[in-house]
């Protein structure tokens, strides 16, 4: 099955922002695939396709990606929204912690965008949306893993968007900042929290708690998403 309409695929479309976004596509006409982990057995939104994706695995992009094109016959906009947060000390956090969070928050993306690219070039063009953060661009203390993945992907889209914008693909970053999903309580932890810390993460934890539940609306960050894939303004 080919489509006449413009295709969005969007990773971790289950929930939170990636939910919105794919809502927020299919609202602007585009035929919509929204992945995550696990989706059978889920009601995707009106109009969205689900379709089953760990972007912590090559052999996973790979074949979505070109499920998708079997399908639907091209990819119009990439949206790499999957990601995982990450707390605790730097102390606290075991190097697989970080390997975790580095494979879903950066390799993901990696691998999203290396099996998307060659065929946006073929098909003369595309958009990759990177779901980076406000923290891809601050530093934030207990948070330094997610920190880290979100500067990495930052860095990673602006030098890509340079690569390809003459094959008419452009690489755009949308930065949210604290958003009313079920991001913190989905955060890795650290295996073996130290006492020395208890007291500061208690505080944090407080902080960052309220700081969600006074968030944005994904919804409206949707809107954004879909702002920057079709330089419509957002209504
Ligand atoms: P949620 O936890 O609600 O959603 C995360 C999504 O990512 C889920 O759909 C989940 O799907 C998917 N996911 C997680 N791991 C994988 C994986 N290995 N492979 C494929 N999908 C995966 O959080 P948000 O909606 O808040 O987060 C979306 C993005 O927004 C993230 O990149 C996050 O860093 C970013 N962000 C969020 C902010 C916030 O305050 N909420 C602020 C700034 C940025 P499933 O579990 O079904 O696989």
């Amino acid at each position: 099955m080919t489509t006449t309409r413009p295709v969005a695929l969007v990773t971790g479309a289950s929930s939170g922002i990636g939910k919105e976004t794919a809502r927020a596509f299919v609202a602007a006409g585009f035929e919509v695939i929204g992945t995550g982990r696990r989706t059978s057995g889920l009601t995707p939104p009106a109009g969205v396709t689900y379709l089953d994706l760990d972007v912590g695995s090559d052999d996973s992009a790979t074949a979505a990606v070109r499920e998708v094109i079997d399908r639907f016959g091209r990819i119009d906009v990439l949206v790499n929204n999957a990601g995982i947060g990450s707390a605790g000390a730097v102390e606290e956090n075991s190097v697989t912690q970080a390997q975790n969070v580095l494979n879903i928050n950066v390799l993901g993306v990696v691998r999203m965008t290396k099996a998307v690219l060659p065929h946006m070039r073929a098909q003369g063009g595309g958009r990759v949306i990177n779901i980076s953060s406000v923290l891809g661009v601050a530093p934030q203390p207990f948070m330094a893993l997610y920190v880290a993945s979100k500067h990495a992907v930052e860095g990673y889209s602006e030098s890509l968007d340079h690569e390809v914008r003459e094959h008419g693909v452009r690489v755009l970053l949308v930065q949210p900042a604290y958003t009313r999903t079920s991001f913190d309580t989905n955060a890795t932890q650290p295996d073996t929290p130290l006492p020395l810390y208890a007291e500061r993460r208690r505080v944090f934890d407080e902080v960052m708690a309220d700081a969600m539940k006074g968030g944005d609306d994904p919804a409206v960050v949707a809107k954004v998403i879909v702002a920057a894939a079709t330089d419509k303004k957002p209504k």
